[in-house]
This record gives structure tokens, sequence and C-alpha cells, in this order.
């Protein structure tokens, strides 16, 4: 495998850089009527790009100091969805709005007993007449007060195994009847916006916003999650965000370097590290999976948020006493202090390490079921099942 970036002078990289000698501080819309967001999603949304042109189109943007729009849920899991699944009008309505970053897209998938365990949900929609009447509560909805929009999946139909009973909506997030309730953790959310408790209180969702066939929402709900574990795994240690392990050293390298041993090693250790997740990341990038993400992207999320946490947390050390001061004591430590406190977060959301493991076990290693699956049992009735004596 090639894991070298192609040459300076290929001719894709000579025709992006011309697109941006023409467009110096290129709009959002710019770059999306360019296909420069989205660049592997299909016409008229993306190029259909090959990986090494996604490669050279972001490494071009990223030396010429060009950000594209931000919305992380939007354009990293519902997206994908929405251009396989949803009807032509939906996706005029919502695709570009969301490419461009004008509407927030946030994700409206766990609920206090439906987490690891996601298709015991019990949030439910009745269809009456031209809308669905939404009922239930969400929670730990990242982004929800700032969000126009959320992908919701709900309970259709209750006489029917918990899999074939989901259906997944697109919702307005300002609909009557909607309560937003946010939480606050320790980094205080992303930003204010948080992550919240989302309420329905009789939402009338029109049908209309049904994506995909009715009862049939929990394909299009795993391939949301395969997204985002694609959209989550990224070079940034912070969900594909955030700074890398290579920048730690630079920054350490900028500070005359380190005499403490012991940190030493766990930097040299942290960096190693670091270059494996790299590598495999562009493995998976040249092997195309990120055109119909698969269980790799479980792998690679089970690797990367370790890593992430032990990174942040050498950072934490190098930091000595201002570690312990407030977030922003000392401005170039400010990603890595908030990082810190955000870093407990990387091995729950988006799936858990050990839900990550059960799925590497059964569709990678091909280890069988658990056995619990096969009896169509739930992890919660599993455990209570674990915690039952047998008949003497
Ligand atoms: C920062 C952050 C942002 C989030 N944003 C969103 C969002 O925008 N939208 C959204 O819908 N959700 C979001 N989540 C929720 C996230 O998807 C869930 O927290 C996650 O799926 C775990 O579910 P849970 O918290 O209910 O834990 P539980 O499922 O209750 O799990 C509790 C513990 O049991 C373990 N466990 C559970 N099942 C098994 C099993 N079968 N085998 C072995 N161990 C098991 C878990 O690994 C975990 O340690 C976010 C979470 C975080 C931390």
């Amino acid at each position: 495998m090639d894991i070298d970036l192609p040459s300076e002078d290929d001719p894709r990289r000579l025709e992006v850089r011309r697109w941006i000698v023409e467009h110096p501080n290129p709009t959002p819309a710019q770059l999306v009527d360019a296909g420069y967001v989205t660049a592997h999603w299909p016409a008229p949304w993306g190029l259909d790009a090959e990986p090494e042109l996604q490669l050279i189109i972001d490494d071009e943007l990223k030396r010429a100091g060009v950000t594209k729009p931000l919305n992380p849920i939007g354009i990293g899991h519902c997206g994908p969805v929405l251009v396989v699944h949803g009807t032509e009008a939906q996706k005029d309505r919502y695709l570009p709005p969301m490419l461009r970053g004008e509407e927030m897209w946030c994700q409206l998938f766990s609920e206090p007993d439906a987490g690891s365990d996601l298709a015991g949900l019990s949030t439910r929609a009745v269809r009456d007449g031209d809308v669905f009447i939404v009922n239930g509560q969400k929670i730990w909805t990242s982004l929800a007060t700032v969000a126009s929009y959320g992908i919701l999946i709900a309970r259709t139909d209750v006489d029917t195994s918990k899999y074939t009973g989901i259906s997944y909506f697109i919702i307005k997030m300002d609909l009557p009847g909607i309560e937003i309730r946010p939480l606050r953790n320790m980094v205080g959310g992303f930003g204010d916006a948080g992550f919240c408790e989302v309420f329905f209180h009789d939402v009338a969702v029109p049908a209309e916003n049904l994506i995909g066939p009715l009862h049939g929402g929990w394909a299009m709900a795993k391939e949301t999650l395969a997204n985002e574990r694609v959209s989550l795994s990224r070079e940034g240690l912070q969900w594909g965000h955030g700074p890398t392990v290579r920048d730690l050293v630079d920054l350490v390298r900028s500070r005359g370097g380190l005499d403490d041993g012991p940190l030493r090693q766990r930097l040299a250790e942290a960096y190693i590290e670091g270059e494996i997740m790299r590598f495999h990341q562009l493995r998976q990038i040249s092997a195309q999976v990120n055109k119909k993400p698969g269980p790799d992207a479980s792998l690679r999320k089970a690797l990367k948020d370790p890593h992430g946490k032990k990174v942040f947390t050498l950072a934490q050390d190098l930091m000595g006493a201002t570690g312990m001061l407030a977030v922003g004591a000392e401005p170039v430590w400010e990603p890595w202090a908030s990082g810190f406190l955000f870093s407990p977060a990387l091995t729950v959301g988006g799936g858990t390490s050990e839900v990550l493991r059960n799925i590497i076990a059964e569709r990678i290693l091909g280890l069988p079921h658990d056995t619990d699956v096969e009896l169509g049992l739930t992890w919660s009735e599993g455990r209570a099942k674990a915690r039952t004596p047998a008949p003497a």
C-alpha cells in the first residue's frame, strides 16, 4: 500500500491550487459548489472522488488555511444517509444548507434506557393522517440547542421484534411540543450547546419527513452509527477534531524538549502509537472502506479513543502544576486542557469501547454472537438473567 500523499506536482493538486488562487477566501457556498466539502459524495453534492483525491483536496485546503463549513453531525452522520435514502425533494431541501453549515443538525438516538442497546428504544411515533405524533425522551443529544434539524429514530410498530418496528425521521427542532434541556458537563459541553435531554410531547411531525420505508429505520440507524464511527475516528484526538500527538511533540520541541526520562519515554510511545493510527487511517481510506463504512471503523475507533485519552493525560502531566489551574491558564495549552476534561467521554460516545469490541469479535473475527442476542434478549434482560440464580 502506498501511504505517501501524491507528489507536489500531481495535476490534481495543481487544479485545487488553481481553484484556491481564484477563490482566496472561499465562502461556504463556493466550497460546496466546487464539491470540496464532501468530495467523496456523488454529484451534485460532491465529486464522487477517489480516496486519493479526497486526501489531496483536504491537504491543499489545509495548507491554504481554508476551513470547511462545520456541521459535524449533519455532514458526518446524517448527510450520507440522506444521500442514499432521501427522496430527491428531501435532498434538495436539506443538503445544501447542511453542507454550507447554515443549518446545524443533531442526532436524536440515545434514550435513558437505550444507549448501547439502541434498538430497545421506546420513543413512539404514531401515524395520524398527514402527521406522526411523537412522544418520548432522548438524551445526550449533542448540539440540540443550536440545531435547526435532527434525525430521530422512533418506534412505529410495537408488535414486532425490536429491530423491525423502528422508523427514521427528520425533525425540525422548533416544532411545538419539543422541550430541550441542556445538561452540563466538565468542559461546559460543545460551548454551551451542551449535550441535552430532548422531550417530545405530542409533537406533530409531517409524514413527508419520514426517510426510507416505514418501520425500516434500523438499517439506516446502523448506517448512521457506522458513518459516525468513521467521522469520529479521523486524525484529531477529540473525535477527529483538535490536536494530534504530532502537535504535542512539536509543542514540546518548541519549548526546548524534555529532560525527564519517564516523560520522554511516554511521549515516544504515544508518538509511535499515533503513527500506527495514522497509517491505519490511510489504509482505511486507501481500501475505500469510507465509501461504505463497515466494522473496520469500529476497530479504528476502539484503538483511537484510548489513544486520545492517553495523549491528553500525558499533556496534562507535561503541563505540571498549571494543568491543575482553570482551563486557559496558558493559551498554548488550552486545547490540551479542555481536551483532557473531555477525554473520559471519548470511549463512551458513538459506541462504547466494550460495544465496539463486541462488533469486532463478531463481525471481524467471526466469533459467535452473544447468546443473549441469539435468544433475542436485550442487554438489560441478559444482565437480569445473569443475576438470577440458576434453579437448584
Ligand atoms: C460526549 C457525548 C456525546 C454524545 N452525543 C450523542 C448524540 O448526539 N446523540 C445521541 O443519540 N447520543 C449521544 N451520546 C450517547 C452515546 O451514544 C451513549 O452514551 C452510548 O451509546 C452508550 O450508551 P449509554 O450511555 O446509555 O450507556 P449504557 O449502554 O447504559 O452502557 C453502560 C456500560 O455498560 C457497557 N455495556 C453495555 N452493553 C454492553 C454489552 N452488550 N457488552 C459489554 N458491555 C456493555 C457499556 O460499555 C458501558 O460501559 C453521546 C455520548 C457522549 C459521551
